[in-house]
């Protein structure tokens, strides 16, 4: 160790340049892999050596806090009187001048609590004073601390940052689903972290979540009626974008289980409760979890859809899971139990649930790059029609008090009327048009497909049925494949769909 550290230099490079090779004489270098480890330990000696003055506060569950906790170099004394802690920083100014450290007092801080109130008791290394949390409020982790010990002013500033942030966004001048993009990777993973450090209420986070509904309604070019389970539910339209509150309730749950499934025993032993409020406690959250998650295995895997027995792949097993996989699938729980609460929802909406009434359709998910494809309106026209939203006369009637009938017919112009009920535009053949651009379509699509099958001549590998008794004869098979005899003999299995690529729509 003496010899690595002996003469060691180190030089800075940005893209074109380069500095001089420096000597170090204080500090540790970043890219070494050895300083940090060496750092650590000695700052564990010199903790060690230190503590032993003071008893550290002892809890009613029997468990005594350490005085001294550390993170790299940022020290955290805590201790129950004034002599014991101006002990201990003398102690710990002693043996850090020792190692040839300094405590910086101005940029340390001291927080005196007398009966759960907070008192001015000023402390003091080497003459120069502590400044109170009173005076100076500091910031540390990426969290601030203040004198009345509660994150009420932190929560608000939260609120305000949303709110600005989707101000702003509103205000760029993007299309709308550059701007729902901004907001689901530029604003969200930034509110993450404080909505995750702070005593947030959930009820906060519902009150956001609200504002953050109509920015997005308005985006997405939605009428505001639009419930929140057609933006964020995973039912029959799944949009790429993530509910704040599912969000948040994850990340609370996984704050909970980090801490109280922590292997140090003073960490699991008094885990504070990470979020305020009585409306929902991460607690009895991840309580009901587990109890589903123990429920699932005694069930064990059922069948879904309709798949043959045994296609559907295994659930993990929750007892023989490891502290990591038990927090993965406690919070896929979690985001389970807010579908179901979606679900639920919608079955309370008579015109935006319809859909749980329709029979074999295909779920869509909307992705990313469909949304870039696709234009705005028909993304509106997409919504607007799922949810029964869109301004037909109907619901023109119900939101302005309109007349509701069909222009081309005397009936009631609603949604279905409109695509697919009208008599008048089934006798003029309407209704066969858009059937007919529709089949258009289709057949250009799997046209191009084939074509493009064709052109790649190469075939890929079919599923070879070997009869009782008979031997494998991959070889010969493969043969077929690669030469162009493979394309004549390509009728023998009965696949000749689209000519000679037999293999054109798997
Ligand atoms: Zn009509």
């Amino acid at each position: 160790m003496k010899e690595y550290f002996k003469d060691i230099r180190l030089c800075i490079g940005t893209g074109e340049f380069v500095s001089d090779w420096q000597k170090l004489e204080v500090g540790i270098m970043a890219g070494c892999t050895i300083s940090p480890l060496a750092f650590t330990m000695a700052m564990e000696m010199v903790i060690r050596a230190s503590k032993w003055v003071v008893g550290g506060e002892r809890r009613r569950e029997g468990l005594r806090l350490p005085p001294i906790r550390a993170f790299m170099d940022d020290m955290t004394l805590l201790t129950t009187t004034v002599p014991c802690t101006k002990r201990l920083l003398e102690r710990i100014n002693t043996n850090l001048r020792w190692a040839r450290m300094r405590i910086k007092p101005s940029k340390s801080r001291s927080i005196s609590v007398t009966k759960g109130k907070v008192v001015e008791q000023k402390f003091t290394v080497e003459g120069e004073e502590i400044p109170s949390i009173r005076v100076r409020p500091v910031k540390s982790l990426g969290r601030w601390y203040n004198a009345d010990l509660s994150d009420r002013e932190q929560v608000e500033q939260l609120r305000k940052d949303v709110v600005e942030g989707l101000e702003k966004i509103d205000r760029s001048g993007l299309p709308g689903k550059l701007k729902l993009w901004c907001m689901q990777f530029g604003l969200f993973p930034r509110v993450m972290w404080p909505m995750s450090v702070y005593e947030v209420p959930l009820s906060k986070v519902e009150k956001l979540e609200r504002v953050v509904n109509s920015y997005v309604k308005k985006w997405l070019g939605v009428p505001r009626c639009l419930s929140s389970v057609a933006l964020y539910g995973k039912g029959i339209l799944q949009l790429p974008i993530n509910s704040l509150v599912e969000e948040f309730k994850c990340a609370k749950v996984r704050t909970e289980l980090l801490l109280t499934g922590s292997k140090d025993r003073i960490v699991s032993g008094l885990a504070p409760n990470p979020s305020k409020g009585k409306k929902w406690k991460p607690k009895v959250a991840v309580q009901e979890a587990e109890a589903a998650l123990r429920h699932g295995e005694i069930m064990g895997n059922v069948q879904i859809g309709r798949g043959g027995l045994g296609r559907t792949s295994g659930k993990p097993m929750w007892r023989k899971a490891d502290q990591k996989e038990k927090r993965r699938l406690v919070v896929e729980q979690i985001r389970r139990q807010e579908e179901a609460s979606r679900q639920v929802k919608a079955v309370s909406l008579a015109k935006q649930g319809q859909w749980l009434n329709w029979e074999g359709v295909e779920r869509k998910q909307v992705t990313w790059r469909d949304l870039w494809s696709m234009e705005s309106n028909r993304l509106k026209f997409l919504l607007g029609a799922t949810y029964d939203v869109l301004p037909s006369p109907d619901n023109l009637r119900i939101w302005t008090d309109g007349d509701p009938s069909c222009t081309l017919c005397s009936g009631v112009a609603t949604l279905r009327h409109i695509l697919s009920g009208c008599k008048v535009s089934l006798a003029q053949g309407r209704y066969t048009w858009r059937h007919n651009q529709v089949l258009k379509c289709l057949a250009a699509g799997i046209e191009m497909r084939r074509q493009q099958v064709n052109a790649e001549g190469s075939h890929k590998k079919g599923i070879q049925f070997v009869r009782e008794g008979e031997k494998s004869k991959s070889r010969k098979v493969k043969e077929y494949y690669t030469g162009s005899k493979g394309l004549a003999d390509a009728g023998r299995c009965g696949g000749k769909v689209g000519g000679p690529s037999r293999n054109s729509y798997h």
